[in-house]
């Protein structure tokens, strides 16, 4: 429950809403958004404050807006505003430029709730990039550049993407092709990315070109700029919506661009640095996606659970059928042990730890974890999973995200096998 103590630390236009809510013993919004983990033992006050604040945002958007969203495929503006209204854009951004200046324990917090509220992957990517991809602004912009690009970002009068995948290059990105050269006080930037999340819709884009060629560079993470500039339909830019699985609300983009002029007070940090600034917040992106495969995975097993109490066969309900209940409480515990290695990684993060191994870790169990949960859930529905109407199927599809986006498997087992247990880099 949240306390007035707690509550200082939240959100500003958070709190007179969270005072209401700490003044109620035990609200009906606090009862349906502790959903599976019911006591919460290990939550901090204050990330207990942000599950219940959120939780009750969330209630307004249910499980059938989301499936309506996802067949009109229209960005979820009422959402995301009333987000921007209780100033939760912000959770981590400068309390300066209108944020809360909170820990990624919060963020997390608020994002596996988000996903959890059966808004899943659409709920969540709605609002990713503002929670932590305008880090390398926060942390290396010039004040000029958090004032002109945090305020407008927090207060939801702008949204951001966020652009470093190519087609010819994937996961090796620092032989990514797109180049931005210098012309006086502009440069010119000609590539393409793809998969950009949210561009059709996007005011900003944040995006990695190479500066300097990678034969005239020590390192290959060397000579690539880092730029946070705006994306609108006047600019030589051709944005191409990809058809995809899922999200429908939440638009997948090719984009192609050539002879664009970026101002060079649109750079963030120093020419050729670009890289190390997007390092910078990686981890604790990976940490939050893992976050949100967990809220799916909890979504994903309370319905479940209802479902497998409710639905009797052979006179009695299937839950009774060890069959059935046996692999749900299994993924509890796999759910749960992804939450705690989520959880270490967090603090580490908080803390100041620069690693990835945790964080990566958390975000590969998570979203395995996750996986099996959704499958588990559409498996014990059994024709019924299949159905649109009971949101599992839409589960299923959806957490194939985190288990490919934005770093695969099969790159985090190469992490771990070089970095943690010292052999041969594969790659
Ligand atoms: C829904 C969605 C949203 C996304 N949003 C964004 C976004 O907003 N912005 C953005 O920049 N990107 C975004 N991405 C891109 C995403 O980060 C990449 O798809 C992901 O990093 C994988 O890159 P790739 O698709 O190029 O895979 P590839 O690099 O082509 O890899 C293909 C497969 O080969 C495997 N593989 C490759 N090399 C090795 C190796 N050495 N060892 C073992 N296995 C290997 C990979 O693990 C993978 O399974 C998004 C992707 C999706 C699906």
């Amino acid at each position: 429950m949240a306390s007035t103590k707690c509550s200082r630390l939240l959100p500003r236009r958070a709190r007179p809403q969270l005072q209401r809510l700490a003044s109620r013993p035990y609200s009906a919004a606090a009862r349906a958004t502790e959903f599976l983990q019911t006591h919460s033992p290990d939550l901090t006050e204050s990330q207990k404050a942000v599950r219940e604040a959120i939780g009750k945002i969330c209630q307004k958007y249910p499980d059938e807006y989301w499936l309506a969203r996802e067949k009109s495929k229209e960005f979820p503006a009422d959402f995301y505003h009333d987000l921007a209204k209780g100033g939760w854009l912000g959770i981590c951004l400068p309390e300066k430029y209108g944020g809360s200046g909170l820990g990624l324990a919060e963020a997390s917090t608020m994002m596996q709730t988000i996903a959890e509220s059966g808004g899943g992957m659409q709920a969540a990517s709605a609002v990713h990039i503002n929670i932590f991809g305008l880090e390398p602004v926060a942390k290396f912009g010039t004040e000029q550049q958090k004032k002109r690009f945090l305020e407008p970002l927090i207060a939801g009068r702008e949204r951001a993407c966020f652009a470093v995948t190519e087609p010819n290059t994937g996961l090796d990105t620092l032989k990514l092709q797109s180049k931005a050269v210098r012309n006086g006080d502009h440069y010119v930037l000609s590539g393409q990315k793809i998969w950009i999340t949210t561009a059709q819709t996007a005011q900003k884009i944040l995006i990695l070109a190479r500066t300097t060629p990678i034969s005239q560079v020590k390192k290959s993470s060397e000579g690539l700029s880092l730029f946070y500039t705006d994306l609108n339909d006047s600019l030589p830019i051709q944005i191409t919506e990809i058809d995809k699985m899922d999200r429908g609300a939440i638009d997948s983009n090719s984009v192609f661009f050539d002879g664009w002029k970026v101002p060079c007070r649109d750079r963030i940090g120093d020419e050729g640095h670009g890289f190390k600034l997007i390092m910078h917040g990686m981890n604790a992106e990976r940490i939050l996606i893992g976050c949100e495969a967990l809220g799916l995975g909890y979504a994903a097993l309370r319905r479940a659970a209802l479902y497998s109490n409710e639905r009797v066969v052979f006179g009695r309900p299937i839950g009774q059928n060890q069959a059935i209940q046996h692999p749900l409480a299994d993924s509890w515990m796999n759910l749960e042990a992804a939450r705690l290695v989520l959880a270490q990684a967090t603090r580490m993060y908080d803390d100041g730890y620069p690693g990835g191994e945790y964080a990566n870790a958390g975000k590969y169990l998570a979203a395995e974890a996750a996986f099996k949960a959704c499958e588990r859930a559409v498996m014990c529905h059994g024709g019924m999973g299949y159905a649109k109407e009971y949101h599992v199927e839409r589960y299923l599809r959806e957490v194939l995200i985190p288990r490919i986006a934005p770093v695969t498997k099969e790159m985090i087992c190469n992490y771990i096998g070089q970095r943690v247990l010292g052999l041969p880099k594969s790659y």
